[in-house]
């Protein structure tokens, strides 16, 4: 009785809109919350926003069919608790002013998205809502701590990981972890609408004009070929989705966080969570994993289980950190981080088109480099060693420019997030905040040898190479002429020579970043 005296009491609005962007759930949504918590009537809407759609390179994109289903199920779960979903296929800067406008809702409820082209977007979302009388409220959803909450203690942001996460670890505690228990006020859901083109209609308020476009309820919602987009294989793939998916991973990795640390490098073996796609669209709470994993961290009755939680956090941080350096340094979109790396001379031309090519089609004739780039073609995602190992082959091997590859990764990977793939490839190119030293030069063999021992990943995705013993897989050019007899392999035919020397392109690195800071080489 005292919920409800208060929430009439703090009521501020009659009607409200819910747009959901990269927090595709329910549960622990501090947008929907607030939305819930403060308004009788709450819509919800999702535009499949063709600003972004329209631009993407390829009509067979794993992250739209992603999305695609998991708004099928955020729709499921709203229809269930009385609510339902709007899905536009349009410009989400044009249909959410005029959605808000003829459901005449008193305000838009969002979580905040720190991507340059989105808080530009926002603020001319909100500035048109502004023009309609309707305010827009935004929150921080997606991360622990946002834009200025943590600050070195001269007030500027962080350019190093550790103090960064010493400043995190040391302000978080049970408030910043705590869930939005948005389960209580699910009532405010505005009732679900009946199928059909023009479902909103139905739900608008009387004498509300609901503008004419592709409003949908599930059973009208727009399908992906109806967006000019083909099925891929997260089906085949058995990738999970939604909330459910997400909660299923991360039940199975509850189990194996204690062993994280031990087993995280090793691309062959189920080490880590496989959770990004599910935090880039917000499946599932990020407050929720930082919260399982601090206390796990802090409980675990071993020590193995409290340093696999401890170090699963800190790449959770990691993931903080790169929002953070984003949000200060918006310039790290087109350029290097530290302005002096800018004047590198990466190789272009046909010669390095050539090179981009075989590393893009997995053609190195480096096993380890090949298997992965395979991974990302073929599934979407590519574990976090091998993305090191690429990216450093990609600008320290083969000598081209980090944005190319970086681009590449933003068109396949379906966990692409601006903020870490840019951290990645600048940390990977030395031109980031602390990055890997420039005279740092990952040897592709020697990672093979060391994280893929066996050569179980390799032999999954280049199955040509896969009857060479472990000593020959990692380098086949050395292989002796009987083992490539034996495994039938024919180097040139069925998997290439080496399109580049490794040693003879670590020389070649260090000279191009010898000529930008002026300062002799280290030695090998
Ligand atoms: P887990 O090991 O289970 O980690 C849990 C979560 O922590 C991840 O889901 C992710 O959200 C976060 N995380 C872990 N490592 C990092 C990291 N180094 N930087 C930032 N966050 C991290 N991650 C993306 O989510 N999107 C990207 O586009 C992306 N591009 C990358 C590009 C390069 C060149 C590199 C080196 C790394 C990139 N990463 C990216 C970081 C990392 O590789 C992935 O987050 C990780 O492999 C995802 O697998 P997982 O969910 O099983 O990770």
């Amino acid at each position: 009785r005292s919920a409800a005296a208060w929430r009439r009491q703090h009521m501020q609005c009659n009607a409200a809109l819910m747009w959901f962007r990269r927090d595709l759930r329910i549960a622990d949504n501090a947008a929907l919350y607030h939305a819930l918590k403060t308004s009788r009537r709450v819509y919800c809407v999702f535009v499949f926003d063709r600003a972004i759609l329209d631009a993407l390179p390829s009509r067979t994109d794993r992250r739209v069919e992603f999305i695609h289903a998991s708004i099928v199920e955020l729709d499921s779960a709203l229809r269930r608790h009385g609510g339902a979903l709007m899905v536009r296929h349009g410009h989400a800067v044009m249909d959410i002013p005029a959605l808000a406008h003829s459901l005449k809702v008193d305000a838009v409820y969002a979580n905040h998205d720190y991507e340059p082209a989105a808080t530009a977007r926002d603020a001319n979302v909100a500035r048109q809502l502004k023009g309609h009388g309707i305010a827009f409220h935004t929150f921080k959803d997606q991360v622990l701590f946002e834009k200025d909450e943590i600050l070195t203690g001269s007030g500027t942001f962080y350019s190093v990981f550790t103090p960064y996460k010493n400043a995190v670890l040391k302000k978080l505690d049970a408030f910043y972890l705590l869930a939005y228990p948005v389960g209580k006020y699910l009532g405010a859901l505005a009732p679900g609408q009946a199928p059909g083109r023009n479902a909103a209609r139905e739900t608008a308020p009387a004498g509300a004009a609901v503008s004419a476009g592709n409003v949908a309820s599930a059973a009208a919602m727009p399908s992906l070929e109806q967006m000019g987009f083909a099925r891929t294989n997260l089906a085949q793939r058995k990738i999970p989705v939604g909330e459910t998916g997400a909660q299923k991973l991360f039940r199975d990795f509850k189990q194996r966080m204690a062993a994280y640390e031990e087993r995280r490098n090793f691309p062959a073996v189920k080490g880590p969570s496989y959770l990004s796609v599910h935090l880039r669209f917000g499946t599932i709470s990020f407050r929720t994993l930082a919260r399982e994993a601090w206390k796990a961290w802090h409980g675990a009755a071993d020590f193995a289980g409290r340093r696999g939680a401890e170090v699963w956090l800190a790449e959770l941080i990691w993931r903080d950190f790169y929002f953070h350096i984003l949000h200060h340094n918006p310039h790290l979109v087109e350029r290097a981080f530290k302005p002096q790396w800018d004047a590198i001379r990466w190789d272009s031309g046909a010669q390095a088109d050539q090179l981009f090519a075989a590393w893009c089609e997995g053609r190195t004739g480096y096993p380890l480099v090949d298997a992965a780039m395979r991974q990302l073609n073929q599934t979407g995602y590519m574990h976090n060693r091998l993305r090191m190992v690429t990216a450093s082959f990609l600008t320290k091997d083969l000598g081209i420019d980090w944005r190319r590859g970086e681009r590449y990764f933003a068109e396949q990977l379906i966990d692409f997030d601006l903020s870490a793939n840019n951290g990645g490839w600048q940390w990977a190119a030395s031109t980031g905040c602390d990055a890997q030293p420039w005279f740092r030069i990952f040897n592709p063999v020697t990672q093979s040898e060391k994280f893929d021992a066996e050569g179980k990943f390799i032999r999954r995705y280049l199955p040509a190479l896969a009857a060479l013993p472990n000593q020959a897989i990692h380098a086949p050019w050395i292989a002796t002429g009987d083992q490539l007899r034996r495994a039938n392999v024919l180097l040139g035919e069925c998997y290439p020579l080496p399109i580049v020397d490794h040693t003879v392109a670590r020389t070649r690195t260090l000279a191009r970043f010898g000529a930008v800071t002026g300062r002799v080489t280290p030695a090998p």
